[in-house]
């Protein structure tokens, strides 16, 4: 059977003035029905394109969708009209952002926006759409819901503000939620609880989430399966804990290795050596080689495809299976 959505193959450039960013190199992930799949790298990985592209908003130069299918239901989103399009964007795939308040008007009450989804898109009287804003606010548990209907977004928290744009995210109904750095701009606390109130929604609702982050700790407790990209590939893809027990992919052992353990005092926090390379003048072979404390010659000169380990994740690494053997020591 197909998967509820289902990107394939996709290439995306930025064609500039100073040359042609290859910012997308072959993506593939699915979603399946209420299941969560964690999108985790390095700023400029590609993780946020890839969604751009999965929401229709990547339509406008420099950007350019070389190749590549996203089929949702089947259907592929990239070759239908903007009107069919329109039916899926927001309706059936909704989308979050890291910084709420600049996806919220702030001239307008928090209580109109959520209901303006409604009326414009279900033609819902202004009396439903307030009475359902009241249910959205109360289903992303801000206090005193049906008090705060006519506040503005800067008189709320930034933990607050985060919760009025899931509710406006949650609005149609959506199938699919991606949400694209949600809890980065707040502090530690205040990401705990937004992230245990996407877990609570995406099981109560059934919904199938994209979950994309650079922060590995975030997403332990929350996904079923990690893609993890680097240079515009997937370049381990796994499910949760095998990932965590082992990684198969040097990048993935450096991400794991850079998080604070608390459970071992003193331990040196090691980091990934260098920096993202310049989509523009992506290395040879393996695009992380420069980086790569695994590196030898093959490295350089090929470019590694997806190898397929015993328990089913892939990892685009020459040497994946010394390396999951060397984690898992
Ligand atoms: Fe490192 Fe080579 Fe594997 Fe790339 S292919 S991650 S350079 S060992
Ligand atoms: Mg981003």
């Amino acid at each position: 059977g197909g998967h509820l959505l289902d990107v394939r193959d996709l290439h995306v450039e930025f064609r500039t003035s100073e040359g042609v960013a290859r910012v997308i190199n072959g993506v593939s992930y699915h979603l399946d029905p209420g299941e969560t799949l964690a999108v985790l790298g390095e700023s400029g990985s590609g993780k946020s394109v890839t969604a751009q592209a999965i929401m229709g908003i990547l339509d406008t130069p420099p950007a350019h969708i070389r190749s590549g299918q996203i089929l949702y239901q089947g259907r592929d989103l990239l070759t239908q009209s903007e009107e069919q399009r329109r039916q899926v964007r927001g309706k059936e795939i909704a989308m979050i952002f890291q910084d709420a308040l600049s996806a919220l008007n702030p001239v307008f009450p928090v209580g109109w926006q959520i209901g303006e989804t409604l009326r414009q898109r279900e033609g819902m009287s202004r009396a439903d759409a307030r009475a359902r804003s009241v249910e959205l606010m109360d289903l992303v548990k801000i206090p005193g819901a049906a008090k705060r209907l006519g506040d503005y977004p800067h008189q709320f928290s930034g933990g607050m503000r985060q919760r009025v744009m899931i509710a406006m995210a949650l609005a149609l109904n959506p199938k699919v939620l991606i949400a694209d750095e949600p809890t980065t701009a707040l502090d530690v606390t205040v990401q705990a609880q937004i992230m245990d109130l996407l877990a609570d929604l995406r099981r109560d609702l059934n919904m199938a989430m994209i979950l994309i982050t650079h922060d590995l700790g975030v997403v332990a407790g929350v996904a079923d399966r990690i893609a993890v990209m680097y240079a515009g590939r997937i370049v381990e893809h796994a499910d949760v804990r095998p990932l965590y027990r082992a990684p198969a992919h040097p990048y993935t052992k450096g991400l794991l290795e850079s998080i604070p353990r608390l459970d071992v005092r003193g331990q040196a926090l090691s980091t990934i050596k260098g920096l993202p390379p310049n989509l523009m003048r992506i290395p040879s072979g393996c695009p992380f080689h420069p980086r790569c404390p695994y590196a030898q010659q093959v490295c350089v000169d090929e470019v590694p495809h997806d190898l397929v380990l015993g328990d089913g994740r892939t990892s685009a690494c020459h040497f994946a299976q010394e390396v999951h053997d060397d984690s898992a020591r």
